[in-house]
């Protein structure tokens, strides 16, 4: 165990005492330090969770110093930070970069490579030598740099979603970034929160915490708040602890904070899983594979080119450099982690467009996603609630004006007898909604549940401020989605009989069976059953405009005979560009389904406003999947466009039909117990805003700001991504493939090798490197996002794909060889006849990136500047190039000489013709395209 006193003192060596107090104030860490020194001892710095629950509650606050009503100050908790530090694990220390550089030279090719430098040295070839060590010197860095890059950016991803928390410092709750805590703090726990730090529990209503990620064990622990009695305890009896990193199942409840970051119990499970190394995405894992079958033939390839070589007689030692050179150049090891860097930076720009990903693979099933589950509340619509209109159970009605959370506006009474009963019967409705709600409005902004914001701006509209206040609270049933109802027991503070009064509001169908009677002008009259299905008829009649109806009732004693005092009808207005949204959704073949809690009236009626069908067969409720078998499920749930009034478990049931179907499917939730539906779906996607920890950890995707639109912005995404990895990997290929056959056919016609070494490392550069790269960050085009959904099973490599490369491929062969028999034919071979054949070769290379860009588009048509990165790549490689060309020193090292202007006009209009060709051959494609809508293009047979 630490102490606090020993952490201060050796921090203070370290560092000097704490700058804002000079060691002469009473604060925490110097009245602490000021104490002598078994005082001090008795003083931690903080606690660890098994003594921690063995103490009384009290004793831990009083050990750590904090007032459980108030918590810390934000004074004191910033001077705890000092010596606790932030409430979070650092990764393992890293290598230096130095040493990563380093462990670039384990890759065999670079050792081989060496060798051939070391041999060249011994043989007294010293420029080649020097030559050698420098494009190595290049290659490496250039590995080291794209590798550096992609570690760099999977680490950004890691913090794309800092968890928070719910705090008491000052005596008002707050909520903050988890890591801010320290030890001492107060932290507020709720449904579907993550535990921010190991607690000490001071209060536990109904507290079931899910500790499975620890312990395996799936049931949820109950936790209470009495201590532990035991000299040393295993996890499982610290029943008055909330673990970090734990979730809150149900319940409620408030702890100290006794442990932080890697303090806490399960820092160290934490820091285990952190240095776990992400799993591949199958792409990459395919690129993998790629790559080994392609070293495969390279070699293959190689030791025959080398072997022709010395049978006809050329040095060894230079086919030797050469084969290797050839090696480097032909595998593409650079591929693997421009796919990881592609595939991070894509997630980067999802980030800024408020969809996190949070884990690499997503990225390529988004791009496969054919249909969308989406919730209604807070998704397709704002989330913004207002109470619009309400009717009384004596047959009221009233509209209420004004939008947002505050009293601007008015209850305007329908036309009738007797305005004074009609206030009063309002106000008795109204009463009820105030009480049985747990929202809190300050300053125009809502804490709490939206539904529950508008009944109380209601009540607020009505002149009626704090009606809560006139009750004492005993006990609340909370709002579930399963229950859709949400009810509180209370006494009346100034009723001399203390009698105790149920107040609850929800679901129509769930407040009027348990209504045995109805409120008429303050008298309670017995409900019969045409009073009950006029009630009915009102509530659809409200639903119908698409507001949410909230049922409101109260009753003395049971829950199963209460008094309906009428409705509230609560309008949520769809989000712009929701109907749009599913328009191009549609376009693309992605089918969008909505689901909500809330009745069948409200449902259709948003529904229609976002333009989704909404015919009988189309609507679906929870209660008839409940009673389907699995065969009907699956036969019913694709059709459906609409579900209503379902439940958290119906929406699982509706993913599994999906899928059973061959979906691919994305689906939303923010619910404690959608988790596990967004576990199964293909995508599961959580709200940032109003979604709880549970369901960010159970999801693959977060919206930040829940918007429905965010979903096709992270899908356009991820068509795009998967568009550019594919076209980079050809680009690579055809290279690739070209510089292979280019020394290949040569050695096989016995002419001289038209490149050497170093000039094919060069080659291998601009490859591997910045161009390529500069492939993946393509911009999104509009008919990529329109595409339909990729098959999963769809390889990356197609067959048209393979078509296009070897077509380039052959051009820049063809063309490479035909200037270098043109110049060899003049006199011998001299160093202007490589490097033509090399400057020649390069260039290829950059109109064939260019071609790459699209697969079926021209140039023009994306827009020749709009991937800048691509221009600075290409624009950066053909200043290499002439910097290679033209400086002495440089022409020493790769054997080149002065070109003349002409020289490099002739090379840079002849090799253009691998981009006209390409441009050519998509137009002719897109011709083909129109003529044949619809049907499959003759090339397609391909
Ligand atoms: P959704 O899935 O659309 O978010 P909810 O599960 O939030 O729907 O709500 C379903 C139904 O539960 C609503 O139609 C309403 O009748 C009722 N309801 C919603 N919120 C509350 C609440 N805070 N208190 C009581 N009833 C509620
Ligand atoms: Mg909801």
């Amino acid at each position: 165990m630490r102490y606090f006193f020993f952490a201060a003192r050796s921090l203070e060596t370290i560092f000097g005492a704490p700058d804002m107090c000079k060691g002469k104030c009473k604060c925490w860490p110097c009245a602490a330090r000021d104490k002598p020194p078994q005082d001090a001892a008795t003083t931690p710095m903080w606690l660890a969770a098994s003594e921690a629950s063995s103490l009384s509650y009290e004793e831990v606050a009083q050990r750590l110093e904090v007032d459980v009503l108030k918590g810390l100050t934000w004074q004191e908790a910033t001077q705890r930070r000092q010596f606790s530090g932030y409430n979070e694990f650092k990764v393992s220390v890293e290598d230096p970069p130095w040493k990563k550089y380093l462990e670039q030279f384990q890759n065999p090719l670079i050792l081989l490579l060496l060798a051939s430098a070391v041999v060249s040295g011994a043989m007294k070839q010293l420029d080649d030598a020097v030559s050698i060590t420098i494009a190595i010197v290049i290659v490496v860095t250039v590995a080291f740099v794209q590798e550096y890059r992609s570690e760099k950016s999977l680490q950004e991803l890691t913090k794309l979603v800092p968890p928070s928390c719910h705090c008491l410092r000052e005596g008002t709750p707050d909520s903050f970034l988890a890591r801010e805590l320290v030890p001492g703090d107060i932290v507020i726990l709720e449904i579907g929160d993550r535990v921010p730090a190991d607690l000490r529990l001071f209060d536990a209503v109904d507290l079931l915490i899910d500790e499975s990620s620890f312990t395996g064990e799936t049931e949820p622990s109950r936790k209470n708040t009495d201590s532990v009695l035991r000299p040393n305890g295993a996890h499982s009896s610290n029943t008055n602890i909330a673990f970090m990193g734990t979730l809150v199942r149900s319940g409620n409840g408030k702890g100290i904070v006794v442990s932080t970051g890697t303090n806490s119990e399960f820092g160290s499970v934490f820091k285990m899983m952190l240095e776990e190394k992400a799993p591949k995405t199958p792409l990459q894992k395919s690129m993998d594979s790629l790559g080994a079958q392609l070293s495969m033939y390279s070699f293959a390839i190689i030791a025959v080119i080398m072997l022709i070589g010395w049978w006809q007689g050329k040095v060894l030692l230079e086919m030797f450099q050469i084969g290797v050179s050839l090696a480097v150049a032909a595998i593409p090891e650079g591929l693997p982690i421009v796919v990881t860097v592609t595939l991070a930076l894509g997630v980067m720009r999802m980030a800024k467009r408020k969809a996190i990903v949070k884990k690499l693979p997503t990225v390529e099933t988004l791009g496969c996603v054919n249909v969308i589950c989406s919730d209604k509340t807070g998704t397709i619509t704002r989330n913004e609630m207002t109470a619009t209109v309400l009717v009384t159970s004596d047959g009221y009605i009233a509209e209420l004006t004004g939008a947002g959370y505050n009293d601007h506006g008015q209850v305007l009474l329908h036309k009738c007898d007797d305005p004074e009963a009609a206030r009063e019967s309002v106000a008795k409705l109204l009463e009820v909604g105030a009480v049985a709600n747990n929202a809190v409005i300050a300053n125009e902004v809502l804490m709490g549940q939206p539904t529950e914001g508008a009944l109380l701006a209601a009540a607020m509209k009505h002149g009626m401020y704090n009606v809560a206040d006139r009750y004492v609270r005993l006990q609340e049933y909370p709002f579930s989605s399963e229950q859709k109802t949400m009810t509180v027991r209370c006494v009346p503070k100034y009723d001399p009989d203390k009698r105790e009064v149920y107040f609850t509001k929800g679901a129509m169908e769930r407040i009027l069976p348990k209504c045995t009677a109805y409120s008429v002008n303050g008298t309670v009259q017995p409900i019969t059953e045409q009073k009950r299905a006029e009630f009915v008829a009102e509530a659809h009649e409200i639903g119908r405009k698409g507001l949410r109806v909230i049922a409101l009732a109260k009753g003395p004693a049971l829950l199963t005979e209460l008094v309906y005092m009428g409705i509230v009808g609560i309008c949520d207005p769809p989000r712009p560009m929701v109907r749009e949204a599913i328009n191009m959704l549609s376009e693309a073949g992605v089918q969008v389904k909505m689901v909500t809690g809330d009745a069948v009236d409200t449902a259709v009626a948003i529904a229609q406003m976002i333009g989704l069908q909404t015919s009988q067969a189309n609507v679906l409720s929870g209660e008839q999947l409940d009673a389907f078998s699995e065969p009907e499920l699956d036969a019913a749930v694709p059709h459906a466009t609409v579900f209503y009034r379902v439940s958290p478990k119906n929406k699982l049931s509706i993913v599994k039909a999906l899928q059973r179907n061959g979906y691919i499917v994305g689906m939303t939730g923010d619910g404690v117990n959608d988790g596990v539906a967004l576990k199964k779906a293909d995508i599961g996607i959580a709200m940032g805003k109003n979604g709880t920890d549970v369901c960010k950890e159970a999801a693959d995707m977060i919206l930040v700001d829940d918007d429905f639109y965010t979903i096709i912005a992270a899908i356009e995404e991820g068509k795009s991504i998967f568009h550019n990895i594919r076209n980079f990997v050809g680009f690579q290929l055809s290279t690739s493939i070209a510089a292979l056959a280019l020394i290949a056919l040569a050695t096989l016609m016995d002419i001289p090798t038209p490149l050497n070494a170093m000039q094919i490392l060069w080659i291998n550069i601009i490859m591997d490197g910045p161009p390529a790269q500069s492939l993946g960050v393509e911009p999104v085009s509009e008919d990529i996002v329109k595409q339909k959904s990729r098959n999963t099973k769809e390889p990356m490599i197609t067959r048209k794909l393979i078509v296009n490369v070897l077509l380039s491929a052959t051009f820049i062969v063809a063309g490479t060889l035909w200037v270098f028999n043109r110049e060899m034919s003049s006199e011998g071979i001299t160093a202007r006849d490589t490097t033509m054949t090399f400057t020649c070769f390069v260039f290829f290379d950059m109109w064939n990136a260019l071609s790459y860009r699209s697969q079926t588009k021209g140039v023009f048509q994306i827009g020749l500047f709009s991937n800048t990165f691509f221009l600075v790549a290409v624009g950066l490689s053909v200043l290499g190039q002439l910097l290679v060309v033209y400086v002495p020193p440089l022409q020493s090292v790769f054997q080149t000489e002065a070109l003349t202007a002409w020289d490099m006009a002739f090379l840079t209009a002849l090799t253009s013709s691998v981009w006209v060709f390409s441009e050519l051959k998509k137009l002719f494609e897109r011709l083909l395209e129109k003529r044949c809508r619809g049907k499959k293009t003759p090339l397609e047979y391909v």
